[in-house]
């Protein structure tokens, strides 16, 4: 019997790892293919918020190398507890400016940047530290105010301000669909943040770095890589459903 992949079994071991990946980067493939996409220029982002430190060594064993996380202390000690591995940890989830700090610390990329105070902050560090971080800058495309992220109309000053802050190296934008079954909805809202970048590839080329777009999750990346998207946030289809009760 199949489960939905919206509701997959819990992957634990390294095994299941390996049959989750698969199944996502067949479903990766078949997108690309189907609007004749190079499934090469597709990254899969596993994103990893809530699954403890045993299941994330399974998975890495499985070949996960990159782990997306939405909150920085829990971030932060797993990237600690795993300093033995070589793992690449992602930031997805908004920051407040007092865990600035941490993040330029372990962090190799933020991907929910909307606000110059917390660019500053993470630049500095980041000096401090010798380091530098991946960003991408974080665009509310369905406009819902309960979503972050700067509006479309206000993304170009903002990457004009951004250029100031050189250990930030800018990789694209991001953005969340609106949380529906339309699917034509959620296609225009991608379609916002594809056209968002064309825009400005053409005009301003020298403020939008390689032009990525971070955009899709379980339930939307199909659709996501359809509309243009270079970097998939996966979660629930690799980890299984998350458990929030601990
Ligand atoms: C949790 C999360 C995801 C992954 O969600 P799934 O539906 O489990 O794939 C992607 N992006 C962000 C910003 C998230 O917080």
């Amino acid at each position: 019997m199949s489960t939905p992949e919206n509701q997959p079994d819990v992957a634990v071991t390294e095994e299941q790892f390996r049959e989750a990946l698969a199944e996502v980067q067949h479903n990766i493939a078949a997108a690309a293919a189907r609007v004749d996409r190079d499934p090469a220029e597709i990254r899969l982002l596993p994103v990893s918020k809530t699954v403890p430190e045993a299941r994330l060594r399974a998975a890495y064993a499985a070949g996960v190398t990159q782990f997306g996380e939405n909150k920085v202390q829990e971030a932060e000690a797993k990237a600690q507890a795993m300093a033995d591995l070589d793992a690449h940890w992602a930031i997805i989830g908004p920051l407040q400016s007092n865990k600035t700090r941490e993040v330029a610390e372990f962090a190799h990329e933020f991907q929910a940047l909307d606000r110059l105070r917390i660019a500053r902050r993470l630049d500095t560090h980041l000096k401090e530290l010798g380091r530098t971080l991946e960003v991408y800058v974080q665009v509310n495309v369905s406009g819902e105010e309960a979503k972050s992220g700067l509006h479309p109309n206000e993304v170009e000053d903002f990457l004009e301000e951004l250029r100031e802050f050189d250990a930030l190296h800018l990789k694209g934008l991001m953005t969340m669909a609106v949380h529906t079954d339309d699917e034509q909805l959620i296609r225009q809202n991608f379609a916002i943040l594809r056209e968002l970048r064309d825009e400005l590839r053409k005009r301003r080329p020298e403020l939008i770095g390689e032009g990525g777009l971070s955009m899709g999750m379980t339930n939307d990346y199909q659709l996501a890589i359809e509309e243009g998207a270079t970097v998939v946030r996966v979660g629930t289809a690799i980890f299984g459903a998350r458990d929030y009760s601990k």
